[in-house]
This record gives structure tokens, C-alpha cells and sequence, in this order.
């Protein structure tokens, strides 16, 4: 099967600092990939390439068959509106909107239709149904992010990329939000990229792939915490205790 996005030879520079490194790899369909590393080796760039909200300094990245190098802004939002799907540390609702609106915005955006059988499952999955006509502030954080969770699914994205996405969330919600990443890729068959500082996040992922300084020096199946504890800890230069 193909894969989902593939980078070959990715290198981003930011002036002389290469934050990566001549990447090469691939995100296979329905699998949940973890992206791990210290502070500063990557990740996040990784991230922003693989799903088209920047531009590589050289090399391709290709997602849903598209080069996404050649392509201008416009067109590069429009094929991440086609294929991706975004979660962050911080949840990003707009205060004044409704749950529902908030999940809706993106699709009225982009002047789609929602899938309104496609959204109820989604809602019921993720236990809001009842909390639809809220304001953002008045639900949890673990609900405010299961609420951008159902917002980056809702036109069915190919891919779902998650930076930090249990970061801001005590220990209960942050293992609801990761029991439902799983659950979507088992039961839905939804490919999930999320970076992590967390290695006990990581294990619910089928692959981690490790970083520093820019490269992925580790591609990990299903590792255990205490391995990536370990394997961090000596990538931070730290001695392993
Ligand atoms: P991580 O997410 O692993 O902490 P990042 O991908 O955010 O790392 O950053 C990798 C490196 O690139 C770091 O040295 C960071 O300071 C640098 N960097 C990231 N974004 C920018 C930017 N917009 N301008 C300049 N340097 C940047
Ligand atoms: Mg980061």
C-alpha cells in the first residue's frame, strides 16, 4: 500500500542551522507513529514538512501523490485541507464558538459539507455528545482536546499529525486522549503521526522513531517505556540512573 506521505533526503534550514537532516522515510497507512528526541532535534520540524505547513530547504516530500514542493501556499493549503488533519499541545478552539461550530469551522472553511453521520459517531466516540453547545471553556482540558481531535477528523483527513497533543493534560486525560488516538487507528484504520516527550505516550503507538540533531537515528517497534526512557535520557547526555 502506499504510504501516506513520504519524505526523501528532507534537509530545513533555518540560516546555517540544520534543524533537519536529510531525511529519508515513510508514513504507512493505518499505523500510529510516535516521534520522540530531545528538546531541539527536530521533531516538530519533522512534523511541519511530513504534513505540508512548511516547505523543505531541499529534498521532496510527497503526501496523498502530490509533491509538496512545487506547490504554491494555496495549494499546498488545499492539499492539507484534502489530507491532514491537526492536533496541538494547545487546543486551539475559539472561545466564542460552540463545541459543535468549533468542529465544523474547518469544513465550513473550506466549504465542505459535513458528513453529519460521520461527526455524530465521532462525537459519540469521544463522549461529547452531550457537551455539543458548550463554550470551549466550560469543558475540561481532556474534553477541549478531544474536541480538536474530532475537528481534525471531520473531513476525514488520510493523516492525523499531533504535536505534544497530551502535553498540557493531567495524567487521567492525557490517557484518554491516547487511548482514543489508538482506538481510531485500530478500529477506523486512521494513520496517526504524534510527537511526544512522554515515553509512556509512545508505547501506545505502534513505531517510534527516535531523533537528534536533526536525523532519525531509530526506528523502534513497539519499544517499552523504560527502553525509551533509557534511550533518551542518554541522548540528553544525562547519566542513566
Ligand atoms: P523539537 O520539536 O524537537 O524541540 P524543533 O523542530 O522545534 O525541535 O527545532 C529544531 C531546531 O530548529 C532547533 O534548534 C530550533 O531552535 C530550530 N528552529 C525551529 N524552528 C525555527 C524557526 N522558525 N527559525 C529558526 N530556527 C528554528
Ligand atoms: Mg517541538
Amino acid at each position: 500500500m502506499t504510504p501516506v506521505v513520504t519524505l526523501n533526503r528532507v534537509t530545513k534550514r533555518y540560516g546555517d542551522l540544520v534543524a533537519l537532516d536529510d531525511v529519508t522515510l515513510a508514513f504507512p497507512r493505518g499505523r500510529f507513529v510516535a516521534v520522540m528526541g530531545p528538546s531541539g532535534s527536530g521533531k516538530s520540524t519533522l512534523l511541519q514538512c511530513a504534513a505540508a505547513l512548511d516547505r523543505p530547504t531541499s529534498g521532496t516530500v510527497v503526501m496523498g501523490g502530490t509533491d509538496v514542493g512545487g506547490l504554491s501556499e494555496t495549494s499546498r493549503t488545499e492539499l492539507r485541507r484534502k489530507h491532514a488533519g491537526f492536533v496541538f499541545q494547545s487546543y486551539n478552539l475559539l472561545p466564542a464558538l460552540s463545541v459543535q461550530d468549533n468542529i465544523t469551522l474547518p469544513l465550513r472553511l473550506a466549504g465542505v459539507r459535513p458528513d453529519l453521520e460521520w461527526l455524530g459517531e465521532l462525537v459519540h466516540r469521544v463522549g461529547l455528545r452531550e457537551r455539543l453547545h458548550h463554550k470551549p471553556a466550560e469543558l475540561s482540558g481532556g474534553q477541549q482536546q478531544r474536541a480538536a481531535i474530532v475537528r481534525a477528523l471531520a473531513a476525514r483527513p488520510d493523516v492525523v499529525f499531533a504535536d505534544e497533543p497530551t502535553g498540557a493534560l493531567d495524567l487521567h486525560s492525557a490517557g484518554q486522549v491516547l487511548d482514543l488516538l489508538r482506538e481510531l487507528v485500530d478500529e477506523l484504520g486512521q494513520t496517526v503521526v504524534m510527537v511526544t516527550h512522554d515515553p509512556v505516550a509512545a508505547t501506545r503507538a505502534h513505531d517510534t522513531l527516535v531523533m537528534a540533531d536533526g536525523k532519525v537515528i531509530d526506528v523502534l517497534a513497539a519499544p517499552t517505556s523504560e527502553e525509551l526512557a533509557v534511550r533518551l535520557t542518554r541522548l540528553a547526555g544525562e547519566p542513566v540512573t
